[in-house]
């Protein structure tokens, strides 16, 4: 395993949205960045630092919302088995996934629940205590109401018990909190609201009881209504928020609230549509819908970290999260504030700051090297050439065996 003292990197994308800074030498200690100083290749000696001068070094990346044990496979038969798996199927499509993460530079994700909470059960019994190229947050199974939409990434409150009460059961055991305020958005007509699932009340008592136990607390919702009594309950992050509207953003702007767009959930369903149908078609509208919300955000200041939804049809985990970047930049974000969206931010709403986040001195060396300069740095992204988690390479990148190195000790390593 190769370690890093000094680098030359061509460009520096930091994560903090400033520019990307040209002729760098970072160097690198103890699995953190001690300096980083302008410099011009004359000031470097032959060999006393490894020359990444044609490449760009961006930190490694952050995909907010996951669902770790469903794939984003079109196969409807595969679809459905993956909703009965065991706990050791699902173990295998959690390993599996993490390689594709790992691979594709992404270092932190938040997971948002599955039916049976095995993305959490599966970092209790193989990443906890242990140290992990990728770091995982998970919220097990999310909180829906009972008849509507959440059973497949998550339960309901037992009889009897309200949202407080089910949080207070079982907040402790999970990383953050997730509760479900709405329902998908149709496909069938356009900007078609579902009623929210939860009261003002039910929710505002569900995240002070989620805080008071140290748990963040993120809430699916899409529409007008749900995403606006989601923001006043002071949830931390609203996930999709499609046809949220602008008075909501400006709530969120001054609120802090972070916004996660998944805005390639709809893309990906407009390429895995059949061409030409009504779903197709009002996909399309929902996604651009989204991207103009985007841009309004951007205006308003409204912060957003990168999410991708991985698991939803067609989103595949790592990739998915480049997808997301893309549209960001369709949105009006530049390269670098699109990074942002997808390290600093995110590593600030997951709490995984002393694993990556952005690159200054004092922060981990945890970053992501691709040969291209920033103009071509998307078309690139997909197949990095290095990734480096706390001063270490990590297998992954370009040239890296593929496998997700943090279960070495399961005998999951052998997935397709
Ligand atoms: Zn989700």
């Amino acid at each position: 395993m190769k370690q890093f003292r000094h680098i030359l990197v061509g460009s520096l994308i930091d994560g903090s949205g400033g520019p990307a800074r040209q002729g760098v030498i970072m160097t690198l200690g103890r699995g953190r960045i001690v300096s980083i100083v302008e410099a011009s290749v004359d000031d470097v000696k032959p060999g006393a630092v490894e020359d990444l001068r044609s490449f760009t070094v961006l930190p490694g990346f952050v995909d907010a919302h996951v669902h770790l044990a469903i794939s984003g496979t079109e196969n409807a038969e595969d679809r459905k088995a993956q909703r009965k798996a065991s706990f050791e199927e699902a173990a295998f499509a959690v390993e599996a996934h993490l390689s594709r993460h790992i691979r594709h530079g992404v270092v932190a994700v938040r997971d948002g629940g599955d039916k049976n909470g095995y993305a959490l059960l599966y970092k209790k019994r193989f990443l906890e205590g242990r140290s992990v190229p990728v770091a995982v947050k998970a919220a097990g199974q999310a909180w829906h109401a009972p008849g509507r939409y959440g059973s497949l990434i998550g339960t309901t409150p037992q009889t009897g018990e309200n949202l407080e009460e089910a949080i207070t059961r079982s907040a402790m055991k999970s990383d953050h909190v997730k509760i479900v305020n709405s329902g998908l958005n149709s496909l069938s007509r356009f900007g078609d609201d579902t009623a929210p699932q939860f009261s003002l009340d039910e929710l505002e008592n569900a995240v002070k009881k989620a805080h008071a136990l140290g748990r963040k607390v993120m809430i699916h919702a899409n529409g007008r209504v749900p995403v606006g009594i989601a923001v006043e309950a002071g949830c931390d992050s609203i996930e999709h928020g499609f046809f949220m509207g602008r008075e909501n953003l400006e709530k969120m702007a001054r609120m802090g609230t972070i916004w996660v767009p998944t805005a390639c959930t709809m893309a990906a369903y407009v390429k895995t549509l059949p061409k030409n149908s009504r779903e197709a078609e009002v996909a399309r509208r929902n996604l651009d819908h989204q991207l103009e919300q985007i841009r309004t955000a951007r205006t308003l200041g409204v912060q957003i970290a990168a999410g991708t939804d991985s698991g939803s049809l067609g989103v595949h985990h790592g990739r998915g999260l480049l997808r997301e970047l893309r549209l960001l930049m369709t949105a009006g974000f530049r390269l670098e504030e699109a990074v942002k969206c997808a390290s600093g931010l995110g590593a600030a709403l997951l709490g995984v700051e002393s694993h990556t986040g952005t690159l200054a001195p004092g922060r981990p060396a945890t970053f992501v090297v691709v040969r291209a300069a920033p103009a071509s740095l998307l078309q690139n992204l997909d197949d990095p050439d290095l990734i480096v988690v706390k001063g270490k390479e990590v297998q992954g990148g370009k040239g890296g065996r593929e496998g997700f190195t943090g279960t070495s000790r399961t005998d999951l390593l052998s997935v397709p």
